[in-house]
């Protein structure tokens, strides 16, 4: 699996962080999850077309995680080259009344014409292909919020929380997977409902024990940027011992 932070920001403006989206590469198929406004373009800057993507997973339809849907249907009716593959959209209750709403505001101009839109709702369960399997549970955060667990053929194994308190179906989705992504978006002093904080991540790095910890889902007033920050590393290593990355847009990695 190949992980590419396409934005680690959250819905606050920032220079350096683009809006929550998060892209995984499992043999040929392109599976996206979250998609904030801008994350078509940053995507194409990672290299992925609309022509490119074959999944698109929703945590949560908080604005900041899902606007693009409606400029990403755009670009797959008007792309040339014409797309022709299905594209499989998940998330969960909701993701029919808000494809509605996009249809009621943009009308023809989002249908698909070339290719089959498959819209799935999921809360709780298991979705399962050729090559991997994903496991999903609700997490604590708005009305309808789920996490996912996708794990590939290999028994290669990759968590992302999207939007998420602590709670169980976070620790659930991340019992001793390789690579754990999770949100990270107030500092300790600053904690707010719904959301994690640095210590909060670390806990559950170390409840899950999980063998890498990713924060992503900076708010500007908690931007950890890699290298300046190597006294919350210090604090957090003495939570959690494993790998902690701290996300940029654009990092890669390999799980
Ligand atoms: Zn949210
Ligand atoms: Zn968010």
């Amino acid at each position: 699996m190949e992980v590419t932070i396409i934005g680690s920001g959250t819905g606050i403006p920032s220079k350096t962080r683009a809006y929550p989206c998060t892209l995984v590469k499992i043999k040929d198929k392109h599976l996206v999850f979250d998609t904030g406004p801008g994350s078509l373009r940053q995507l194409f800057l990672a290299g992925v077309t609309c022509l490119d993507i074959d999944h698109i997973y929703y945590s949560h339809f908080h604005p900041d995680h899902s606007l693009d849907l409606v400029s990403i249907l755009f670009a797959m009716r008007y792309n040339t080259p014409k797309r022709t593959k299905p594209l499989y959209v998940t998330g969960p209750t909701g993701l029919k009344a808000f494809h509605d709403g996009l249809l009621s505001v943009f009308g023809e101009t989002i249908k698909p014409k070339t290719f089959d839109l498959h819209l799935k709702e999921i809360d709780r369960g298991e979705l399962t292909s050729d090559d991997w399997k994903i496991i999903v549970e609700p997490l604590q955060h708005s009305m309808h919020s789920i996490g996912f667990r996708i794990e590939s053929l290999e028994g290669k194994t990759l968590t992302y929380s999207g939007d998420t308190d602590y709670c169980a179906g976070i620790l659930r989705l991340a019992r001793k997977v390789n690579t754990l992504i999770l949100e990270c978006s107030f500092p300790d002093d600053q904690k707010v409902e719904g959301h994690l904080t640095p210590r909060l991540c670390a806990q559950i790095a170390s409840e899950s024990q999980c063998g890498r910890l990713v924060l992503s889902h900076f708010y500007p007033v908690c931007d950890l940027a890699g290298k300046n920050n190597n006294h919350v590393l210090y604090e957090l290593n003495n939570i959690y011992k494993g790998e902690i990355i701290f996300a940029e847009d654009f990092a890669r990695f390999t799980v």
